[in-house]
């Protein structure tokens, strides 16, 4: 079997599986407990959020752990919210985790802005600007787009936002192991992490929150995360965050020149297969990402096809797949009908070789022309 879809999901590491295993048999200790078995899981919980802080240049007490990538989004816009000013600035290319967030915000009355993006799928530092007003509660843009991979110009954008006065959140899940975040650079206030597809579990996360950021709890109860996320916390999947965030940030210029040759590789094959087309930017893209559209072929028919053949890909976003509806990253770029049809996906990581490379690009050729037989496609 051939894996292309780790921006669904990446497999867990075997660094954050072996920390993760004490906590999974003989430390189960509540991390509140005062005898030792507690205090063993709470001094991990402790190291992981020391090795989540220095992968990103943030101080431990400005990493909160969570359940994903989904509740981090959805805490930073309502927390910025509950601080004040009624109006979100984001864009129309978001994951569903900040644009469904946006979508029960404006049932409360609060005014969102989505920007749209070129047909790049970029968004510049300029529309930011120009969008800002005086009630302007957050500016959210992704650092990089799940469905094609476009890399935003976040530093430009924090600074904007910073001479504004004006709280910043990004939306790292596909970014984070991929571009380097030191948040000292980086003038975001809050930013999401979602530990699944970086080598952690699912069901687990971080949210950075600048010192500082008015916040608001998200769950009352016990008083964990410093009062602001209250319940048991999930030391085994926090600790395999820590040794996840570790491992895949300690070398990233390395492992995504390796994989951007590897995309590269896989993008110059697809191109050559008649009437295709490569969404998103050339060049400001995440290094494991590839989404192309086919005429004439519906990306979910391929992506079936290409699973009977070995081959594990998306079409769009695994959360959005199976909707039926076009993908809203493509509808906001402005392409034509022709090529909506749901896309084909492919994500790379380190451990993709040049053969699944060459084997995808002859399996994706077969089942293009296969499916476009099918329909009398000429
Ligand atoms: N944001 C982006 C950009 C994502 O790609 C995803 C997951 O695909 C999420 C948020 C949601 O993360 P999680 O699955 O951890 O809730």
């Amino acid at each position: 079997m051939i894996y292309l879809d780790y921006a669904a999901s990446a497999p867990i590491s075997p660094e954050a599986l072996a920390a993760a295993t004490p906590f999974l048999t003989d430390s189960f200790g509540n991390p509140s407990s005062v005898h030792s078995l507690g205090r063993r899981a709470a001094l991990a919980i402790a190291a992981a959020r020391e090795q989540c802080a220095a992968a990103i240049g943030a101080e431990p007490s400005e990493i909160y752990f969570t359940s994903g990538g989904t509740e981090g989004d959805n805490w930073a816009i309502f927390s910025a919210l509950k601080a004040g000013g009624r109006r979100i600035v984001t864009t129309a290319i978001e994951h569903a985790a900040v644009l469904n967030a946006c979508r029960a915000a404006e049932q409360s009355g609060v005014q969102v802005v989505y920007l749209r993006p070129n047909a790049d799928g970029l968004i510049s530092p300029k529309q930011v600007e120009q969008s800002l007003t005086d009630d302007t509660a957050l500016v959210s843009v992704m650092a990089a787009n799940n469905e094609i991979g476009t890399l935003q110009p976040i530093h430009e954008i924090g600074e904007i936002c910073r001479a504004r006065g004006v709280l910043f959140h990004t939306d790292a899940v596909q970014a984070a192991g991929c571009v380097e975040l030191d948040m000292g650079a980086l003038k975001a206030d809050m930013l999401t992490i979602s530990a699944h597809k970086i080598g952690g579990f699912k069901g687990s996360g971080l949210l950075y929150i600048r010192k500082g950021t008015p916040i608001s709890p998200l769950i009352n109860g016990g008083g964990q995360e410093r009062g602001m996320r209250s319940g048991t916390e999930n030391a085994a999947a926090i600790v395999a965050l820590g040794a996840a965030i570790e491992r895949i940030c300690a070398d990233i210029p390395d492992r995504c020149r390796r994989i951007s040759a590897l995309r590269d590789k896989l993008i110059c094959g697809l191109s050559e297969i008649p009437r295709s087309r490569l969404n998103g930017s050339r060049t400001s893209r995440l290094c494991g990402n590839v989404n192309f559209s086919f005429e004439g072929v519906q990306g979910e028919s391929l992506v079936l096809n290409l699973d009977i053949a070995g081959v594990c890909a998306s079409s769009a976003s695994a959360c959005a797949g199976g909707s039926g509806e076009p993908s809203h990253v493509l509808t906001a770029l402005g392409l034509e009908e022709r090529w909506l049809q749901a896309p084909l996906r492919l994500t790379l990581s380190d451990s993709t070789t040049e053969d699944e490379i060459r084997q995808t690009v002859s399996v994706v050729r077969e089942s293009v022309e296969r499916l476009r037989r099918a329909v009398g496609f000429k």
